[in-house]
């Protein structure tokens, strides 16, 4: 809302029929200061008050109801907290019961037998009849539907409110004495009107008239489709603005030399042929380090799709034009593998790799600080380690973060602080982010996007199986182990604090153990309350072959690489989520071989772990799932996006109102591509609006 707007900004005790007391309670239970807020309270649903519905036509289809007739008399039956008074409402059709449990003497009093009443409320069926519960009731006479709008609005409203006479229809009453103090330069039109004209939206001042007090159905529809556009296209435009702004503002290092480091290893080392997926990819990363902007880049594939030899092939360019880079890996394990992963593949190549982790203590430290203080050390791989305090770069160029989109502000104030220029930085992760909430979440960051697995991968086989079945399993996993492969059992284990969980892991392990018995068996056992050493030696054992199932929690979910596992078996798979039963999956299916992909579960299971069942065993692909996820869980709950205010929308919903997401995108685009900043007459007003904006706007996590 406009912020000149003096009515809008009174505070809501002026407003006719509110007063102080009432004022206190809309602010508290509502987050309702001002006029403007109340404005933005928007109806969840209208009521119809002029259709009255013969009683005899009632069918389940219908929720909220109106009848006309005449009060019959009433009985109130049950002792204690079975009271409730029941009566008969009829008309010429037939009849229907009302209900109350609460305030039986106060509504026995009010109510008058052979009185005509309107009853309004929402239907219920008992007993294959249809009744009303606390109904809402006046008496009738026929002129009360006169000078009646159609449609009346319904807000939400707390017991609290309630209690003060503002219920979910009352509020309309207050709605309804704000509306015609607003004039429309309170509400003046942020879109250019071409736009309008484009798109068929209706004025911003009408919408916010016929949201609440619609003239028909139609109208309604229109002012819900204008203001939910408004939402998602001005989300858009914030963060597109940011991206522009950096693009064009942001000083960040040079890469723009290929040199030997980047053609050596392409040309002599590359163990395989890129994907045109990795190729694209490649290219759009050069196309902002090249030109001496700084990158600030999501960079997703889904599991196996190849991020690490792209994350390598950018440490190399960095190399090329004298700057030192970083990895980052969330867990110690994982950085290892990558050290260990990208020491092989530049063992003929003259370049200093060094790993940094919490564990690397002493003398070894202190030669790694030394190395990278002086530049000899070009690649540093590790955990957080490599951002601390301690460790001084003598010209760091790139960061890469490994499984992380979580990268915090702290972190990236960190990174700011390690070279004059702020280095490049790329996020990778396996976790898709669905296509509609990167638009609008991550709307400020560059954006790319691994969408080809490297070329042979046979598709994961996934099985949902009960507890029951085990010992088929079990028999299952020998034939594959006789086969020469490996097997991957996971545990949940949510907070490696819970004693519960850690209790299921145990005895996990020892009926595996006797499935698996020694020394025909080997078994690595790894989660979160290990020593990181004996952690390290576990996976070390598996990673070799020495051990050939391994029993862990998550904390092997990102990452690890161990190509002749065929076989993950996820037990008690209903307690994951989507995302992460994805992530655990993706652990096998890396090698030649075929894989399979095991749910166990429990054989009573809720609707929502079902559809994950359902969708886990029916495809392999991290978008579809993540998209699935989102409409299962909804856009709050997705990782990361919690705090991202832009996804707070009143009224839209990323997940059902996925097109208008796209039309904003194009229009946005659109836009900003014939006008960048904005400073033509006709983009003159959505300017104004999105400054008067300001301070609304939140950053993405990543930087
Ligand atoms: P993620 O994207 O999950 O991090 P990785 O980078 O670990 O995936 O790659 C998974 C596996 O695929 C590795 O063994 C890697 O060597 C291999 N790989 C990556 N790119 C290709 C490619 N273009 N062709 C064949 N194999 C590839
Ligand atoms: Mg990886």
């Amino acid at each position: 809302m406009n912020h000149k707007s003096e009515i809008l900004s009174s505070p809501i005790a002026y407003l006719k029929g509110v007063g102080p007391q009432r004022a206190e309670l809309l602010q508290k239970e509502l987050g309702v200061f001002t006029f403007n807020d109340l404005l933005n309270h928007f109806p969840f649903r209208h009521v119809d008050k002029t259709k009255i519905t013969p009683i005899a036509d009632v069918s389940p289809a219908e929720e909220y109801i109106q009848f006309v007739g005449i009060l019959e008399p009433f009985q109130i039956i049950g002792e204690r907290r079975g009271r409730r008074l029941i009566a008969q409402l009829r008309d010429k059709t037939g009849t229907v019961e009302l209900v109350w449990f609460s305030a039986i003497n106060m509504i026995q009093k009010m109510l008058q037998p052979g009185q005509a009443y309107i009853v309004y409320g929402k239907l219920s069926w008992f007993l294959s009849k249809p009744q009303i519960v606390h109904p809402e009731m006046e008496t009738w006479a026929p002129e009360k539907l006169e000078g009646k709008t159609n449609l009346e609005p319904v807000y939400a409203s707390t017991e609290k409110l309630k209690a003060k006479n503002l219920g979910g229809r009352q509020i309309g009453k207050l709605t309804k004495i704000l509306l015609p103090h607003i004039r429309q330069q309170d509400i003046p039109e942020n879109f250019p009107q071409k736009m309008l004209g484009d798109l068929k939206l209706m004025s911003r001042f009408e919408a916010y008239q016929q949201i609440h007090f619609p003239q028909t159905q139609q109208h309604y529809e229109a002012a819900l489709r204008r203001l939910k556009f408004e939402e998602i296209f001005l989300a858009q435009m914030r963060m597109n603005l940011l991206r522009s702004q950096r693009h064009r503002f942001s000083k960040g290092v040079l890469f723009d030399v290929v040199g030997d480091y980047f053609n050596t290893f392409y040309n002599q080392y590359l163990p395989f042929e890129l994907t045109g997926a990795q190729k694209r990819v490649l290219k759009e990363i050069r196309n902002d380090t090249a030109r001496g902007r700084q990158m600030n880049r999501l960079l997703q594939g889904d599991v196996g799709s190849g991020k690490t030899i792209v994350a390598l092939l950018c440490m190399l360019l960095a190399a090329d034009n004298g700057y030192q880079s970083v990895l980052m890996a969330p867990t110690e394990i994982l950085a290892r593998q990558h050290f260990q992963g990208i020491s092989q593949l530049l063992k003929e190549m003259d370049i200093g790799v060094a790993l940094l982790t919490g564990s690397v203590k002493g003398k070894e430290r202190k030669l790694i600080l030394h190395g990278v203080s002086e530049g000899s050390i070009r690649l540093l791989i590790g955990t957080h380690a490599v951002i601390e305090d301690a460790v001084k770069f003598e010209n760091l160029g790139l960061v890469i973060v490994d499984e992380q989109h979580r990268f915090g502000v702290a972190q990236r104030a960190r990174l700011w602080e390690k070279n004059e220029t702020p280095p490049h930085v790329l996020v990778m992760t396996a976790t898709p982010i669905p296509r509609t909430l990167a638009m609008t979440a991550y709307g400020d960051l560059d954006y790319s996007v691994i969408d080809e697995l490297p070329p042979g991968r046979q598709p994961i086989q996934t099985v949902h199986r009960f507890d029951n079945d085990r010992s088929n399993v079990m028999d299952f996993i020998k034939s594959e182990i006789a086969l020469g492969r490996q097997v991957y059992v996971i545990f949940p284990l949510i907070e490696e604090s819970d004693k519960l969980d850690y209790e299921n892991l145990m005895r996990g392990y020892d009926e595996i153990k006797t499935y698996f018995p020694e020394p025909q068996y080997w078994i690595s056992m790894v989660h979160g309350k290990q020593p990181a050493a004996q952690k390290e030696l576990n996976m070390q054992r598996f990673v070799e072959h020495d051990t050939q199932i391994m029993v862990s929690t998550t904390v092997i979910e990102v990452g690890v690489n161990v190509p002749n596992a065929s076989v993950m078996v996820i037990e008690s798979a209903e307690k994951f989520g989507l995302s992460q039963l994805h992530q655990l999956r993706g652990r096998v299916g890396r090698g030649a071989e075929k894989s399979y992909c095991i749910l166990l579960t429990g054989k009573k299971l809720g609707n929502v772990a079902r559809e994950r069942m359902k969708i886990m065993t029916s495809t392999n692909n991290g978008f579809v799932i993540a998209e699935k996820d989102l409409e299962l869980r909804g856009p709050g709950d997705i990782e990361g996006t919690r705090q991202s205010g832009v996804l707070n929308f009143k009224l839209a919903n990323i997940v059902n109102d996925r097109a208008m997401v796209d039309v904003a995108k194009k229009v946005t685009e659109e836009i900003l591509t014939d006008d960048p900043e904005l400073t033509k007459p006709e983009n003159e007003a959505l300017k104004t609006f999105l400054q008067s904006q300001k301070g609304k706007t939140v950053w993405s996590k990543i930087s």
